[in-house]
């Protein structure tokens, strides 16, 4: 079946980690490993973090271990400790040292599942679920993508600012695996002409991307910059690369804050990006029918924010 997958998609690597293998072991990801009845399959029960590693190195590992952490207490989920993840993460970047060539980039994709009902994989509540790592070269296409100006459609989300604080049970603020909503907002976004989405509240504020955090910016004439994201309580996932943008602009002089954006503020900003771990910056050059103008240093200076911090 190998024709089935593209060259680079075969060099993925798996890592499980389990009681019996805390610091992971080496899994075949093109050949089947998870049980029908496990919760991530059957009701999207899960919590994950996606990373970038370039050339071996983790950008933002802590980050990303942090918030799955957050994710786990929010979801309740029992996950293996940070030095497991680590270990298990380590294992699969030598496994593509040891075939011969670590890429220089690859997305590392870190899943735990609640595991299977009524059968816990281990009585230590920190292995009783499933958990495993993906290590996925990245593709030209997402290297080329990365800094290309996007249009992006407002679509409500469907749930109102406070839902996050009256209703902890839809985990908002947590990155689960049920991201059937955020997936088929991107398709909507894709046959109405866009290439991604910006969501609302119900009552008008500025939320997220599907897969990304927003930000807006500001160039005042003394060419003083001001970078804005709305806050977590809005009932939004805390971006790692919105936070490492925001730390390195404020070492360097920029403005930053955090807290509620209106669609109108969205209408009235000078700039707009989308950002995530993977496609790390896009500028926004229209938002439906508004255009957006598009500042190509700026843009250039939030990638070297990343860059350099590592
Ligand atoms: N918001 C959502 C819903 C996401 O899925 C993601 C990333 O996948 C982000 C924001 C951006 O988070 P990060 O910058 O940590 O990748």
């Amino acid at each position: 079946m190998a024709e089935r997958f593209d060259e680079e998609a075969l060099r993925a690597v798996g890592v499980r980690i389990d009681a019996e293998h805390p610091e992971g072991i080496v899994f075949d990801p093109h050949q089947p490993q998870l049980r029908v009845t496990d919760l991530s399959a059957v009701r999207g029960d899960g919590i994950f973090e996606t990373m970038l590693a370039e050339r071996g190195h983790v950008r933002k590992f802590a980050a990303h271990l942090d918030r799955l952490q957050s994710s786990a207490a929010i979801t309740d989920i029992g996950i293996p400790p940070q030095d497991a993840w680590r270990a298990a993460v380590e294992l699969g970047l030598d496994e593509f040292r040891s075939r011969g060539g670590l890429p220089d980039e690859v997305a590392v994709r870190i899943t735990a599942s609640r595991g299977v009902e009524g059968e816990p994989a281990s009585d230590d509540p920190a292995f009783s679920g499933t958990y495993w790592v993906l290590l996925t070269p990245v593709t030209e296409k997402v290297k080329t993508s990365r800094g290309r100006t996007i249009s992006v459609t407002l679509l409500d989300r469907g749930y109102d600012s406070g839902a996050s604080e009256r209703a902890p049970w839809l985990l908002l603020g947590a990155k689960t695996l049920s991201y059937a909503v955020n997936m088929a907002a991107l398709r909507w976004a894709a046959k109405h002409g866009h290439d991604d989405v910006i969501f609302t509240s119900s009552d008008g504020n500025v939320l997220e991307g599907p897969v990304s955090s927003i930000l807006l910016g500001r160039r005042s004439s003394d060419g003083r910059v001001h970078l804005r994201t709305p806050s977590p309580d809005a009932g939004i996932l805390p971006g790692t690369t919105q936070a490492t943008i925001f730390r390195a602009a404020e070492q360097a002089g920029w403005e930053t804050s955090a807290g509620p954006v209106t669609t109108e503020d969205l209408h009235s900003a000078q700039f707009l990006w989308l950002t995530g771990s993977v496609k790390l910056v896009s500028p926004i050059g229209r938002i439906d029918d508004h255009s957006v103008a598009v500042d190509d240093e700026l843009t250039a200076a939030l990638l070297s924010f990343l860059n350099e911090a590592g």
